[in-house]
């Protein structure tokens, strides 16, 4: 089975419109010297307030796609500040990340509402990237496995194989995000492999084979290579190396 990889620049609330433009104009033109059949599957995930805009810079370039870093799960209504899945689907947005720890940890988002989330996505035919990971402490206990099992069961929870299948996930060990501090790449292979059977578990060998799972936490040029060389490792989700284009290119060409 052969998973196409995937690299997906989270860039979290950074990039005003000016910023925005430069970065997304860099990437266009270093994605611009890459030979398309080689490629991942590049993804953008801007803020809301620069999504109009990267979405008209990259309209008519095959090898960039849009992501959301967040939805409200409500079709329309009385939900002040929030942004729904029809709004996204104006600007082509193809995937939302949901379930990452900043929001799990610093906006109280529960597995409930991820699993929300996730449904709703796919009900608008948008693919989620569904992030789960551990902190420092439940790694130190011993209990990261366990931990992802029961973030990765609930947030499936009523998806049927189909949309499973379709869906990516992304591990991202708390103790490894914007730390500099990457989690070693053949232990990371082993717990995507784990959460590989989770889903395993959960659905079949078909769609525990064929579901996509990214590695993200300090995910730099330096590391990229070692890491796209795991099996189990799909791609990555990458924050503060995203924020500039040459970097950004170097874990593309990492992943090629
Ligand atoms: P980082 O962030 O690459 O800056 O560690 C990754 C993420 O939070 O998605």
């Amino acid at each position: 089975m052969t998973r196409r990889p995937i690299i997906a620049g989270n860039w979290k609330m950074n990039n005003n419109k000016a910023e925005a433009k430069e970065l997304t104009d860099g990437i266009m033109y270093g994605v611009s010297q890459l030979e398309a059949s080689k490629m991942p599957e590049v993804v953008l995930a801007p803020t809301y307030t620069a999504l109009w805009q990267v979405y008209d810079l990259i309209k008519n370039e095959p090898k960039l796609s849009l992501a959301a870093q967040n939805v409200n799960p409500n079709p329309s209504g009385a939900y002040t500040g929030e942004i729904s899945l029809d709004m996204l689907a104006d600007f082509k947005v193809k995937f939302v990340i949901i379930g990452h720890s900043e929001r799990r940890q610093m906006f109280g988002e529960t597995d409930e509402f991820i699993n929300q989330k996730a449904i709703a996505i796919l009900e608008k035919g948008l693919i989620p990237i569904i992030c789960c990971g551990e902190t420092l402490e439940q790694r130190e206990q011993g209990v990261t496995d366990t931990h992802l099992a029961s973030q990765i069961t609930k947030a499936f929870q009523g998806i049927s194989p189909e949309d499973a299948k379709k869906s990516v996930i992304a591990y991202e060990p708390i103790w490894a995000i914007g730390t500099g501090k990457s989690c070693d790449a053949v232990e990371a292979n082993r717990t995507i492999g784990e959460i590989r059977k989770v889903i395993k578990n959960l659905y079949s060998n078909d769609v525990a084979e064929s579901i996509r799972i990214l590695y993200g936490g300090s995910v730099k040029p330096s590391t990229i290579v070692e890491q796209m060389a795991q099996p189990e490792i799909d791609g990555g989700l990458i924050g503060g190396a995203s924020l500039k284009a040459d970097s950004f290119i170097e874990l593309i060409k990492g992943a090629m």
